[in-house]
Order: C-alpha cells, then sequence, then structure tokens
C-alpha cells in the first residue's frame, strides 16, 4: 500500500489535479449515466463517458495553466448559478419565519420576519418605500 502511494505521488507530479470543473464534470457524467439507465444503447453510453473522460484528462494533464484558466472561466459562469441556488435554499428552509420581497425599483431582495401582517418595507439599497403582507 504504501509502495502504491508512493508511486502515485511520483506519478502525480507535476500534473494538475482535481479542481471545481474536474469534479462538476464527473458529477455531470454520473447524473448522465443515472438518468439514462433505462435506456441500455452504446452511444448514449458513450455520451455519458464524455464528460468522465475529459474529467481525468483535465485531473492527469500536465498543462497546468491551460487547466488553470478553464477553472476559472468556469467558476465565473458558475458563481452566480451557485449562489442562485444557495439563496432557494435559503429561501425554502426559512420559508416558516420569513418571507422575501423584491424591491420594485432596484430589484434587491428584502427579507421580512412572516406574520407581521400589512407593513411598510423600506428598501435599504435606495431607500424606496412599498408595501407588503408578511
Ligand atoms: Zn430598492
Amino acid at each position: 500500500m504504501n509502495q502504491f502511494k508512493q508511486w502515485f505521488r511520483k506519478f502525480m507530479q507535476g500534473r494538475y489535479g482535481a479542481d471545481q470543473l474536474s469534479l462538476s464534470l464527473l458529477g455531470l457524467g454520473l447524473f448522465m449515466w443515472l438518468i439514462t439507465l433505462p435506456f441500455n444503447h452504446f452511444i448514449i453510453r458513450l455520451i455519458c463517458l464524455v464528460p468522465i473522460v475529459l474529467c481525468y484528462f483535465r485531473i492527469f494533464s500536465k498543462n497546468i495553466y491551460k487547466r488553470q484558466q478553464e477553472n476559472f472561466k468556469f467558476i465565473r459562469f458558475y458563481t452566480p448559478i451557485l449562489k442562485k441556488q444557495q439563496l432557494l435554499i435559503k429561501r425554502f428552509k426559512e420559508r416558516k419565519t420569513h418571507r422575501y420581497f423584491k424591491c420594485p425599483s432596484c430589484k434587491q431582495t428584502l427579507r421580512v420576519p412572516k406574520g407581521k401582517g400589512n407593513i411598510s418595507i423600506t428598501c435599504p439599497k435606495c431607500k424606496n418605500i412599498f408595501h407588503g403582507r408578511s
């Protein structure tokens, strides 16, 4: 076991390794594989393998600069989506204690405690006052 560890460590020297994009590709490949389980066709299986092969290509690649650039682009693309997902999860968790409003003038999302009746809400960003039922 120790010999394998040393061999693997030596093998991975100078290689890029795993990052967010690689792990996302792996997750995408596994997800595609799972949802296409009922369709046992060679072409569909091959298409599911593409993200997984890309993932391992990136992990074992020695062109570190290029892989980093790809990962930066992925993070820049994925961060807004991730933030929206996290906000949706937070809203779902707090659905019994808080209510969310969107400011009509600046579209800022505002959170107010639930069960206070008709309230006037002041947007902290643009100071616009609007009414809502919490
Ligand atoms: Zn506002």
